[in-house]
């Protein structure tokens, strides 16, 4: 079984508009409403695998009600940490081919639920055989919070894949409590390096999985959009290309590449199966409307045409 941690999960709102009227009203008809947060995408990718899955992480109040009740009717299980505060809306409305985004921060929450979530967490670990960590910590929680679940798979020998940025990255990367595999993009891998990334150069994809901050973790997976992705698996490096394709909706194709990873992961894959599983994940997203859906009666056809070269 894998096991999903979603920490600060969110009910998204879309608002389809011909016309953003600003400072006025504007009606919108056919509000779509999903249980959202980029670790909820990564257990429907796993399930469209094929594979058992479990969502974890913090909801609350009728916010938290609602996300439980698409998970339900999308018959993924779950067993959250249920606190009274309300889990956050994301909205984001589509206007004149553009997307603009309100984004609520979420619930503020204290040492109590750190403590109450580590607990809930230590009972899900029995079952589970990979697990990923997604997206940002609620407010309130300590930077490295990550590092101490990483600690507490490690010891039970569970491998974590982690696809987080920014400082909650950071404060992993720095700690003693390695993930398993990480999958940045090339935006948030250039901020903890502090380094530019020519996807072009391959000197420059070396030297920046070669970064001592990133010198413990086995797998390195930089997903490059429509460029594929270049990796570092223990020693070796992977060049990945993947064909054209017609994109509709890349939103969370990160997201459903991690799936493809910690699946291979739980089935014991060869690494070129692994990076061409993920590639092929990630395109089937970008090629749909809806985010985290993927249309697995396609896989076969993309998954041969994804090539991995290994470098050296
Ligand atoms: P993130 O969503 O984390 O920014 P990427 O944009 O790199 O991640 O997308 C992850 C994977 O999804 C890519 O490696 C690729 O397989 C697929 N993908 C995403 N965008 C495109 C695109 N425009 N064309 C083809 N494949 C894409």
């Amino acid at each position: 079984m894998i096991l999903t941690i979603t920490m600060n999960p969110s009910v998204d709102i879309s608002y389809p508009l011909n016309t953003l009227h600003i400072n006025d009203i504007n009606r919108v008809a056919n509000v779509r409403k999903t249980a959202g947060g980029k670790g909820l995408n990564v257990t429907r990718g796993v399930k469209f695998s094929g594979i058992e899955v479990l969502a974890s992480g913090i909801v609350g109040g009728t916010t938290g009600e609602y996300i439980q009740k698409q998970l339900d009717s999308d018959n993924i299980y779950y067993h959250f940490y249920v606190t009274k505060h309300e889990s956050r809306n994301c909205i984001a409305i589509l206007h004149e081919g553009n997307q603009t985004e309100i984004l609520e921060s979420g619930p503020t929450l204290g040492q109590k639920e750190v403590d109450a979530f580590l607990a809930h967490y230590q009972t899900l670990m029995d079952k589970a055989k990979v697990m990923t960590i997604s997206g940002s910590l609620p407010q309130g929680f300590p930077v490295d919070f990550y590092a101490t679940l990483i600690q507490i798979a490690n010891k039970k020998g569970i491998p974590v894949l982690l696809d987080s940025s920014g400082k909650m990255l950071l404060a992993t990367l720095v700690s003693e409590h390695k993930p398993y595999l990480i999958k940045p993009n090339k935006d948030e891998l250039q901020q903890i390096i502090q380094m530019d990334i020519d996807v072009n150069d391959t000197a420059s994809l070396i030297k920046a999985v070669d970064h001592p901050l990133l010198n413990a973790i086995p797998y390195i997976i930089i997903s490059l959009g429509k460029n594929g992705a270049f990796a570092r698996c223990y020693q070796q490096y992977y060049q990945v290309s993947i064909p054209k394709i017609n994109v509709v909706n890349p939103v969370g194709s990160g997201d459903v590449t991690l799936a493809g990873l910690a699946v291979s992961i739980h089935e014991n894959e060869s690494i070129e199966t692994m990076l061409k599983r993920a590639m092929t994940m990630g395109m089937l997203n970008a090629m749909e409307s809806q985010t985290g859906f993927v249309n697995m009666h396609n896989y076969d056809d993309y998954f041969q045409q994804v090539i991995v070269n290994q470098i050296y």
